[in-house]
């Protein structure tokens, strides 16, 4: 654990909230895990109950630091019981609006010295900071997917962020024992200016008939020796939010290089968003998952 930060509240029990409260926990921080919706709180916690306890069968962690580190997750039934958290760290839905609605509901009930950051992939730091009552405590707190298994996080100031606030923000992220690397506030920050254009030109390739699913995700495993083909990777990330960061990069940078493949946005309108929903790129329903182009 790190100095002043004790209890961490998480907005947000998707993939990257129940991740983050996951590694928080085993690191002996206490955890307060919020959502809108109750039944996603719940399932956040049986994720990284069921992510702990495949640890602990593969031998890499104790039962008894597994009970450990669950005891000290709790569900935040309100944003008013995340009132004595020291850090929240927002990784609700990538979307500006929602995430403004929400600094709006949780300064208010924050301990106003608590430490605020977000997760988001892609969206301006110092933008959402102003949102807040506290810009100057406000950072990018960015972590990799899924967050038990990836090393890096990058930290990204706001124009107002202060030294002490980088600070804790780096001392947490390393006593998480993760690696950390510092980008500077503009759209999607380094991983994902670099990726998220890689994993639109292969939807391209997809969409102009190049390649088909496989041929795209083999090429890119055996051709360049990624670990996982770039659409079966767009799945994994969620179509939504491989949507929004494109769009962010359009708009941020004015670039018609970086404009969202159509395809993309039709599986997006028809709630194909990868492998949280089910169906994207591939159909998870099967076993193995079966391409759907
Ligand atoms: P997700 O869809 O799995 O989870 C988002 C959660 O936010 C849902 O449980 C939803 O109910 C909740 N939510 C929506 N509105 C809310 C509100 N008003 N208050 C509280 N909770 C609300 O998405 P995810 O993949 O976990 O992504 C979350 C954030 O993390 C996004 O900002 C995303 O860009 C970022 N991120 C994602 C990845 C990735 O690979 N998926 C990687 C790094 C960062």
């Amino acid at each position: 654990m790190t100095g002043s930060i004790r209890t961490v509240g998480v907005v947000g029990a998707g993939q990257m909230g129940s991740g983050i409260a996951h590694v928080a926990a085993l690191a002996g921080y206490r955890v307060k895990l919020y959502d809108i919706s109750p039944e996603r709180i719940e399932a956040g916690i049986a994720t990284v109950s069921g992510n702990m306890a495949r640890h602990v069968h593969s031998g890499k962690l104790e039962e008894k630091v597994r009970q450990d580190a669950l005891s000290r997750i709790a569900p935040a039934k309100t944003m008013e019981d995340l009132s004595d958290a020291d850090l929240v760290i927002e990784a609700a839905t990538e979307d500006e609006t929602v995430k403004r609605k929400i600094f709006a509901q949780l300064c208010p009930v924050l301990n106003p010295e608590a430490l605020l950051a977000t997760n988001t992939s892609s969206i301006s730091i110092t933008r959402l900071a102003a949102q807040t009552d506290r810009p100057e405590r406000f950072i990018g707190i960015h972590f990799m997917n899924p967050v038990p298994v990836m090393k890096l996080v990058e930290v990204i100031r706001g124009i107002a962020t202060e030294d002490h606030t980088f600070e804790l923000a780096k001392n947490f992220v390393e006593s998480l024992d993760k690696t950390i690397t510092v980008a500077e506030d503009f759209p999607a920050f380094i991983v994902n200016r670099i990726l998220l254009p890689m994993i639109n030109e292969a939807i391209y390739t997809l969409y102009e008939g190049v390649g088909t699913v496989e041929a795209i995700d083999t090429a890119m495993r055996l051709g360049a020796n990624h670990p996982m083909g770039p659409l079966q990777l767009a799945d994994f990330i969620g179509l939504d939010t491989c949507l929004s960061i494109m769009q962010v990069l359009y708009e941020g940078l004015a670039d018609s290089k970086y404009r969202p493949c159509p395809l993309l946005v039709k599986y997006v309108e028809a709630g194909w968003l990868g492998r949280k929903t089910g169906r994207g790129f591939y159909d998870y329903r099967e076993d193995p998952p079966v391409p759907t182009r």
